[in-house]
């Protein structure tokens, strides 16, 4: 049995609850899935099988979105999905290329899921390309709604009426000739409310109690230098966790170096988007890194990698992220023991190493690990 930190519940829907416990699994819930596009549903199928096989109780309903919907209403997004949507009790999204991605806009910026919430943590027989990844068992907390992904990009010559002199270049930014510019939006309160949510994990887990927050707070004074403010404030609330902060270049070399020093990390959108994959990479594959991403009232469960439309229609799409991220919402829903039974079985799986994808170094497919997976549980 391998121990599973608490990684993702936000302790608002936390089921350690004396309360939760004396009511077991709290059953009938309904989980929205959008399978995603490329070789994403090839790895969402079978995990809905799977989970539909433990008869936990679970209804699954899926809001047509994309091209599909696209074709009947002229929409990508129509309102039915919508409401499919807000009237389940979570969702299930694999990756999108684009073509259900108005649908992921909604889940993220429309329920305002704040905060996107990506274990890294080594099962042995996993493929690390380390020597020594035992150890491994961190969880990144991106923030997930603002930063340089607010979508608020245009030319340059549009800031000309600002007449904004840069710091470094130390003149009109208008002024550097033909090219483009992207907002860095980082608020007070968008801070506020993920940091707390990475202290109150690293509260709740059973690792080693310390908060990390990765900025580039020495080059983007205001913006980087606002959320590291912010972090180290809400540190004084939290006398029990450890905190410290690195710039994020050399986070990212000490995440390399010694990943195993690490618990929670903290930091803003477009680091914690791209650290989150290499984190993936630690491991070995983007087929392993999973993640929720959870909002005041709302979470929905993706993988972290992409839709891999390089290996579209093989069947060898590893399943893992998708597995695991169905994990995370099944500690979400209160079927916290579902979730462990589940795991326990998937670190049998890679301990015996005789059935795993290609990406792992094995020959089977997607099927195949899936169906060993269910003789494992
Ligand atoms: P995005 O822009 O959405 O991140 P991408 O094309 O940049 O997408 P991925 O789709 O994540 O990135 O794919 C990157 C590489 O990792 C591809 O070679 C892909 O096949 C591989 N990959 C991603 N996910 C998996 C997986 N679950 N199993 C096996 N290989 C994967």
């Amino acid at each position: 049995m391998i121990d599973r930190p608490a990684t993702c519940r936000p302790s608002a829907k936390s089921t350690d609850s004396p309360q939760a416990s004396r009511a077991g699994p709290r059953l009938n819930k309904t989980i929205a899935v959008i399978e995603g596009d490329d070789a994403a549903p090839e790895a969402v199928r079978p995990v809905v099988e799977l989970l539909n096989s433990l008869q936990l109780g679970l209804n699954w309903v899926y809001p047509e979105v994309g091209d599909v919907a696209e074709a009947k209403t002229g929409s990508t997004f129509p309102d039915a999905a919508r409401a499919v949507i807000d009237a389940a009790d979570t969702t299930l999204f694999g990756s999108t290329s684009g073509k259900s991605g108005a649908a992921l806009g909604y889940l993220r910026w429309g329920k305002e899921t704040f905060a996107n919430v990506r274990p890294c943590r080594y099962m042995p027989g996993c493929a690390s390309p380390l020597r020594q990844p035992e150890g491994i068992d961190f969880v990144i907390v991106r923030e997930n709604l603002e930063d340089l992904y607010v979508g608020a990009e245009g030319p340059l010559e549009d800031l000309a009426a600002l007449n904004l002199v840069g710091r470094t270049i130390r003149k009109p930014v208008h002024e550097l000739g033909d090219g483009r510019y992207a907002i860095k939006a980082i608020t007070r309160a968008g801070t506020e409310r993920v940091v707390r949510f990475a202290f109150d994990l690293a509260a709740r887990r059973d690792g080693k109690r310390k908060l990390t927050c990765a900025t580039k707070h020495n080059m983007l004074r205001a913006t980087d230098g606002l959320f590291l403010d912010v972090a180290r404030e809400i540190a004084a609330d939290y006398p029990e966790i450890e905190f410290e902060s690195f710039i994020v270049d050399d986070f990212a070399c000490r995440m390399i170096r010694e990943p195993e020093r690490f618990d929670v990390v903290v930091m803003p959108n477009q680091y914690g988007d791209i650290l989150s994959d290499a984190a993936g990479g630690l491991l070995g594959s983007l087929g392993l890194a999973a993640s929720g991403c959870f909002g005041a009232d709302y979470a929905y469960f993706e993988p972290a990698h992409g839709t891999a439309p390089d290996i579209a229609g093989r069947d060898i799409i590893n399943p893992t992220a998708t597995i695991l991220s169905a994990t995370m919402m099944l500690d979400y829903l209160g079927l916290d023991s579902a979730a462990q039974r589940i795991e326990d079985a998937l670190a049998r799986v890679y301990a015996s190493g005789a059935v795993l994808t290609p990406d792992q170094g094995g020959s089977a497919t997607t099927t195949e690990f899936c169906a060993a997976l269910a003789r494992a549980l």
